[in-house]
């Protein structure tokens, strides 16, 4: 059984599309980015289509498609993470 990763509920809704309402661009589906690993190399991005919403708290899940989880698990090793802003 899924449960929400948030207040661990097991009433997950249904599998939806996932957009943003952004009008910069045609970009309106979410992306996970990270920092570029070279200055020739292109920003690591990976396409966030799918959304479940928790129907206890309303916390949402984004998912990777299966094709995008490919992608980054076989780049996962090396990623960076951006750097923390200064406190
Ligand atoms: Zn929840």
């Amino acid at each position: 059984m899924v449960r929400c990763g948030v207040c661990g509920s097991e009433r997950l809704g249904p599998l939806g599309e996932l957009m943003t309402d952004s009008r910069v661009g045609d970009q309106r589906h979410l992306s996970l980015r990270f920092p570029r690993p070279g200055l020739l190399r292109p920003r690591p991005e990976y396409w966030a289509r799918q959304g479940r919403a928790c129907l206890s708290c309303g916390a949402v899940t984004a998912f990777l498609s299966p094709a995008e989880l490919r992608r980054h698990r076989a780049d996962a090793d090396q990623l960076v993470e951006p750097e923390q802003p200064p406190d």
